[in-house]
């Protein structure tokens, strides 16, 4: 057995091809940071400079100013998300790839429920491929991924999972890198979550119509995600407001409901998990709307943490420190108060 090619084919499929697409990121559509849709977002930005510069509703002097200028594009926050960029990506290969590898064995593919349900019902016909099932098996997967995230979202909320998800929230000031600005557990568990989630939708899905069925793409990415990073996705980690009004944004999920997740106002705590529908936080409980007029919100999670996620050590390891340390105190035993301890039968 010839060892070398089959290690380089391992060597190409581990690390070389996630490489290749994680630094292509930048260039390609793929990515929320491809130039197209920066170049969108930018747009979209400059165009509501100017309307709101012709209407006096903003002091801003140039449209630098207006997204936030040197204090915000250039902060200290601003720079380690530049840098943890490219650190996330030789995170995703010597971490996030491996341990989802391990796991992906045990997951169930679509393959597997297709078998299932052929063993169960008989093989359906198959009808062939078409582009209205395209495009209803693409919404579905988008669908299916955006409610998956929303949960994950909402689980991370929670007591035992925050300290890692809160190096996204310690972010003083909002830049469009700062999107990438996740640690590679939630990435993880998203990405076993969603594997989880869609192998069952196109089990069921593919059965269902009687083969495989792809899903309809705009420029190599799938057309929903297209239109959705069309719709300015960049500007929700950004300064500038950009609000839907409360009505859409009880369906799509605009950048100023992002940014007001990011508030460390209490009264914004635990609002619009929603990545590009808002539609789940209607039905769940957790909307807030905003209007075009601009909320003075601060971005954070409060002066205590702020010198605590300045370096990339620390946006890495903080958590398991933090998490350690929740851990030994919940098994602590709670000293009992003088009061409480004195029960009739002591
Ligand atoms: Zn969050
Ligand atoms: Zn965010």
């Amino acid at each position: 057995m010839d060892v070398l090619p089959l290690i380089y084919s391992h060597l190409t499929d581990l690390v070389i091809d996630p490489v290749t697409r994680q630094f292509s990121g930048i260039f390609d559509l793929n990515g929320r940071l491809g130039v197209l849709f920066l170049f969108v977002s930018y747009t979209v930005a400059y165009c509501l400079f100017r309307f709101r510069k012709h209407r006096g509703l903003t002091d801003a002097l140039s449209f630098w100013q207006f997204i936030g200028g040197n204090r915000v594009n250039f902060h200290r926050s601003a720079l380690l998300d530049y840098r943890y960029y490219f650190v996330r990506a030789i995170l995703k290969i010597t971490l996030v790839l491996p341990i989802v590898g391990l796991v992906d064995p045990f997951i169930l593919r679509s393959g597997d429920y297709i078998a299932f349900f052929t063993n169960l019902w008989g093989a359906r016909p198959q009808p062939g491929e078409n582009l209205s099932l395209s495009l209803v098996y693409g919404l579905g997967v988008f669908l299916v991924k955006d409610f998956v995230h929303y949960w994950a979202h909402r689980a991370f909320h929670s007591r035992w999972l925050w300290a890692f998800h809160k190096v996204h929230h310690s972010a003083p000031v909002l830049v469009p890198a700062t999107a990438s600005r996740v640690h590679f557990v939630e990435k993880i568990v998203e990405k076993l979550t969603t594997a989880v989630c869609l192998g069952f939708y196109a089990g069921v899905f593919w059965y269902a119509c009687g083969g495989e069925i792809s899903r309809y793409t705009l420029f190599g990415v799938t057309y929903l995600v297209f239109i959705f990073n069309g719709l300015a996705a960049n500007l929700r980690h950004s300064h500038v407001w950009l609000s839907f009004g409360p009505v859409i944004e009880h369906v799509l999920n605009s950048p100023a409901q992002h940014q007001i997740h990011h508030s460390d106002a209490p009264r914004h705590f635990n609002k619009n998990f929603g990545t590009n529908l808002s539609l789940w936080d209607w039905m769940f409980g957790t909307l807030y709307v905003t209007t075009a007029k601009p909320e003075s919100i601060r971005f954070g999670t409060r002066e205590r943490d702020h010198d605590r996620y300045l370096t990339i050590y620390s946006l890495i390891v903080t958590p398991f420190v933090d998490t350690a340390r929740k851990i030994i105190l919940a098994k602590r035993p709670q000293p009992v108060p003088p009061e409480a301890s004195k029960t009739p039968y002591s």
